[in-house]
């Protein structure tokens, strides 16, 4: 059926100013890591994208690699937009990356500037796109020069491939290196991706301030611990996630003690009067410094519910300093 985007995306969606730069996020993103690649159904990747899109959401977020099989979820996404989202490439903000495993042989993985703008050109061509809005490095490479790892992401700029550039996973140190090197080259540094979630808070311990000392904006990924801090796991292993599939979310993780604190949160987040999944990412946006919490969804009612989020983002210091007695990392 043809996607006729819903007409009043714009009408309650906010959106968060990336660091000091001209652009701005939707509080919440979406990240295709999962759950969109060749072995995934199609048309549920593909309604959870224009669902999205329906409820203001603008920003997608790729890698080479994300699947299975690797590149497969730029082919898929580049098909949904093919079919459903012609005319639409300027109200969409899309990036990916390159820094993990992706072809064979010592040119296909790191940080080299050979497979950084090689695997950047195969990026585009995957998603029939002239340009990504940002190209990230999607981890530090610490055997490579970062003048050449950043010299790549600032040619993707100059050879107008990319809009912006953005590093996952740096430390505060190598940020801000990274950050001067770019700055050198005339191409700011946009954005940062790291993990951060209630379980895991490493980027409190010097990152963000980093990040708001150098004017770059903040998303973070996998603010549900990959679907820990929801009501999944309350009653046991659905057939249906990541747990079981015994990928990406290992089972020990999934822990009696963990669980404990998992339905201690789950409380809290109903005397919010939120589920526990809405809290989990209104907890990072609680953060001025965070721009984006970006999410991954299975499927609609996933999205939907994540997305009420941003129904309640506020925090009293009370509800804060219980969330902690709870969830530590
Ligand atoms: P989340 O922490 O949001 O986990 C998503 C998973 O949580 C879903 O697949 C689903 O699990 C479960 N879930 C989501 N919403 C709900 C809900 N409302 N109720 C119950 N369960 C829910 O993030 P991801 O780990 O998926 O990461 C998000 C994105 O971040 C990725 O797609 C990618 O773009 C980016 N990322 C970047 C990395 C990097 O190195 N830069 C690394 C990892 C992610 P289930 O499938 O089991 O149902």
């Amino acid at each position: 059926m043809t996607y006729i985007p819903d007409s009043k995306r714009y009408d309650t969606a906010t959106f968060r100013r990336c660091g000091k730069s001209g652009i701005v996020l939707p509080p919440v993103s979406l990240g295709l890591w999962q759950n969109f690649g060749g072995a995934d159904v199609f048309e549920t990747g593909r309604a959870v994208i224009r669902r999205a899109f329906d409820r203001g959401v603008t920003h997608f977020d790729l890698a080479n690699n994300y699947g299975p099989p690797y590149g497969s979820a730029e082919e898929n996404f580049g098909e949904i937009l093919r079919k459903d989202f012609r005319g639409l490439r300027n109200e969409l903000l899309i990036s990916s990356k390159a820094g993990w495993d992706m072809w064979p042989g010592p040119y296909g993985i790191g940080g080299s500037r050979k497979y950084l703008l090689a695997s950047l050109d195969e990026s585009l061509e995957r998603m029939g796109l002239d340009y990504v809005d940002i190209f990230y490095s999607h981890r530090p490479s610490m055997d490579v020069p970062l003048e050449e790892t950043m010299g790549a992401l600032a040619s993707a700029v100059h050879q107008g491939k990319a809009l912006y550039v953005g590093i996952s996973s740096y430390s505060p140190e190598r940020t801000r290196e990274a950050a001067q090197i770019l700055k050198s080259a005339g191409v700011p540094l946009l954005i940062h991706q790291p993990s951060y979630s209630m379980l895991n808070r490493w980027i409190e311990h010097g990152l963000l301030a980093t990040l708001d000392e150098l004017g770059v904006g903040c998303i973070a990924f996998s603010p549900l611990a990959q679907g820990l801090l929801t009501n999944k796991y309350l009653h046991g292993i659905p057939e249906n996630s990541r747990a079981k599939a015994e990928g990406s979310l290992q089972k020990e993780h999934l822990s009696e003690e963990n669980l404990k604190r998992v339905r201690s949160l789950n409380e809290i987040a109903k005397g919010r009067g939120q589920t526990l999944a809405q809290m989990a990412i209104a907890w990072v946006l609680r953060d001025h410094r965070v721009t984006s919490a970006l999410i991954g969804a299975r499927n609609v009612a996933q999205l939907d519910d994540s997305l009420d989020a941003v129904k309640k983002l506020d925090f009293g210091d009370a509800e804060l300093k219980e969330i902690d007695s709870y969830a530590r990392e």
